[in-house]
């Protein structure tokens, strides 16, 4: 009965896709100011009074996973400023069906909180890093942010988190010439790396060149002996590559070279509870209004199966590059 229960529930788009990871953003602010995301002097954050409370993000969370969502990511911004981020994952991992919870960090605040995370239930962590130079994460982040990586790196590590990736954002003229350092680094600490491609998503994005992984991917393939591998790590729409020995893996996630819209498993809730459904694309549904009002759980799943029919088809990043008007850590990266 409950699996028949589970496959009249499960979230289905128009296109045939099935739903089931969600990313929610649990702050939009962040303490770095990459050049690429939240520009300097940017003060158009989220009132905190717009926030969704902890106890509305586990209520909207309970509702996916009784719609079949295993897979939860928190994010934002940088998810490690949001008070009570312990106190969220140790709640969220209690609820039935929620299999497999990451979170995504820039790692400044990670030594503090590695352990108690850890200890709360958090499955995975993906740290991003687009540079190893204190020079280089500096003209990118804004700030001398090195050491407090690196410690929160080595805490991570120490806490028995593994499997962590590293995601790299490769810049024209920037960072893209640390690429192979990168590589080591990682193979030396046993970090998945992963290669992302910029999306032109608001003008810090819009600002830099567009940047071709398909001719990196061969290069770094050849240079390392790498070889195409089976692995998915969580599902995602990366392609991993992996040493010969299996010991190193990294992958690549090409939304504009060679997009994956077709097989796209995900939407997005932003900290005020709005429901993104593409990166790329306007469709929204507020969850807000009926969190505020407290709907039923079925109301409230009913409004969640009424938003993932709004889910388009891809992204027009590449025909149309100035459409979106949204940074990253506004819906959630
Ligand atoms: N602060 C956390 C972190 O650093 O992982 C979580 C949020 S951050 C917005 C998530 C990821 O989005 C980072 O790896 C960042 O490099 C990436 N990102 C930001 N803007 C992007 C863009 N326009 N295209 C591709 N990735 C982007």
């Amino acid at each position: 009965y409950n699996q028949l229960q589970l496959a009249l529930t499960m979230l289905i788009d128009a296109y045939g896709r099935i739903v089931n990871y969600l990313r929610i953003s649990i702050t939009d602010r962040c303490d770095l100011r990459c050049t690429y995301c939240i520009p300097k002097g940017f003060h158009e954050f989220e009132k905190p009074e717009h926030w969704l409370s902890l106890d509305e993000i586990e209520r909207v969370v309970r509702q996916f996973a009784a719609m079949g969502t295993r897979r939860f990511r928190l994010t934002g911004g940088e998810p490690l400023l949001r008070k009570g981020i312990v106190e969220l994952v140790t709640r969220l991992k209690r609820i039935d069906g929620v299999e497999d919870l990451s979170l995504s960090t820039n790692a400044t605040q990670l030594q503090h909180f590695a352990h108690d995370l850890r200890r709360a239930g958090l499955d995975r962590l993906n740290v991003s890093l687009d540079s190893l130079s204190r020079h280089g994460i500096e003209k990118i982040t804004g700030f001398d942010a090195k050491a407090k990586v690196m410690a929160g790196l080595q805490a991570a590590s120490d806490a028995g988190f593994v499997n962590t990736k590293i995601n790299m954002v490769p810049l024209q003229g920037i960072n893209d010439s640390e690429i192979d350092d990168m590589v080591a680094f990682c193979i030396k600490h046993q970090f998945i790396l992963r290669l992302i491609e910029l999306m032109p998503m608001g003008a810090s994005a819009q600002q830099h060149q567009h940047l071709d992984l398909q001719p990196i991917i061969a290069r770094i393939s050849e240079q390392f002996q790498l070889i195409p591998s089976q692995k998915t790590y969580g599902g995602g729409p990366a392609r991993y590559w992996q040493s010969q020995d299996g010991n190193f893996s990294m992958g690549y996630i090409t939304p504009m070279s060679q997009h994956f819209c077709q097989t796209c498993n995900r939407v997005r809730m932003a900290v005020d509870g709005t429901l993104y459904m593409c990166l790329g694309q306007e469709h929204q549904y507020a969850l807000a209004p009926l969190l505020k009002k407290e709907v039923s759980d079925a109301d409230l799943q009913a409004a969640i199966q009424a938003a993932i029919h709004l889910k388009p088809l891809q992204h027009t990043f590449n025909e149309e590059p100035k459409k979106i008007v949204r940074i990253m850590s506004m819906t959630g990266g």
